[in-house]
């Protein structure tokens, strides 16, 4: 065990050293209800354990007969190879504060690409469902097609951003327990927070998919916060997305988007250092050595050599900060 880490630590090292097969034997999946499209009754609902129907992968449509589905800020949406997929693809654009502040992050989308998969992949073996398939290439994954629930689940383990803002709690102070908050997604509106009461009230989402996505969120934290605590990262706060999908007329909430240092502060146990998008938007540099080091401590990149650069202090040096 590493000297940064604590007594309760050990469950996230030997889970994050695990093989896939042994993760899934000691995490029981729990299968999600399937909800009725209440606008099309009078179908009986599949029988229990019944899988969605299986997608076959017949390969790579070649980049220009690819119709584009949708444009965000990091992220590109192309029609897939099959009906009920997307081909998702990772940009190195960079936004922040509701896109008033735009930038580049140099290989930011191959990382964020790799990282997202690693962790989409370790949350499938856990029976977590996403629409997670694979990755094509260096910046693009397969994806199942999702009709995607207009909420931002923002799961806050440690005091930091809007949180410390609004309530005036000192960044870094840990929360007497996990929150969960949700956004509205809405470009426009600048993402305002909501209740629960307004996801019912507006239809967003029924009850019952509401405690599934909270359900999972707190899983996904759990299972995030041991992995990183296991490479000396802690898990501060993160956005999720989540979406339906649809067989005939029942529907089920999958984990959708993407998970990476975009979306997720990270900060270096033993120093707090930043790993994250809050370099990019507190203008603190090293985005793409932070990155590279949480896409490196998980163990996607190959140890020393070019790549494994890593060492904010210096290139802070070599800033002249
Ligand atoms: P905060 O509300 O403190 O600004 O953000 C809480 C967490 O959610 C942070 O980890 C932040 O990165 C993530 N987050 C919130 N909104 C967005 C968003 O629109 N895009 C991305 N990539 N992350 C977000």
């Amino acid at each position: 065990m590493g000297p940064n880490l604590r007594r309760d630590d050990g469950l996230a090292v030997a889970v994050t050293n695990m093989t896939p097969p042994e993760l899934a034997a000691i995490c029981t999946p729990h299968p999600l209800p399937l909800y009725r499209r209440p606008s099309r009754p009078g179908r009986r609902p599949p029988s229990p354990g019944r899988s969605f129907t299986p997608l076959v992968f017949q390969g790579n449509m070649p980049m220009a007969r690819r119709r584009q589905i949708y444009e965000g800020k990091a992220k590109i949406l192309y029609e897939g190879p099959e009906p009920g997929t997307l081909i998702q693809y990772f940009k190195d654009d960079a936004t922040a504060f509701n896109a008033q502040k735009k930038g580049t992050i140099n290989g930011k989308g191959v990382l964020n690409n790799r990282i997202s998969e690693h962790v989409f992949t370790l949350l499938d073996h856990i029976g977590v469902p996403t629409h997670f398939i694979r990755r094509l290439n260096m910046r693009e994954q397969l994806i199942r097609q999702v009709e995607i629930v207009p909420i931002e689940v923002v799961v806050r383990n440690v005091a930091a951003g809007s949180l410390s803002k609004r309530l005036g709690i000192e960044e870094g102070t840990k929360l007497p327990r996990t929150i969960i908050e949700y956004y509205y997604k809405d470009d426009a509106l600048g993402d305002p927070m909501i209740s629960d009461e307004h996801i019912a009230a507006f239809g967003w989402a029924s009850q019952e998919e509401m405690h599934d996505i909270a359900d999972l969120a707190i899983r996904v934290n759990d299972f995030l916060s041991g992995l990183f605590g296991g490479v000396g990262i802690r898990l501060v706060d993160f956005k999720l997305e989540f979406g339906r999908i649809w067989d005939n007329d029942w529907s089920r909430i999958i984990l959708a988007d993407e998970i990476s240092p975009d979306g997720c502060r990270l900060w270096d146990m033993t120093s707090n250092e930043k790993l994250d998008k809050d370099r990019f938007r507190q203008d603190l540099g090293g985005e793409v050595e932070a990155y590279q080091e949480v896409a490196r401590r998980l163990g996607l990149l190959p140890e020393g050599g070019d790549t494994a650069v890593l060492d904010l202090d210096s290139h802070r040096k070599r800033r002249g900060k």
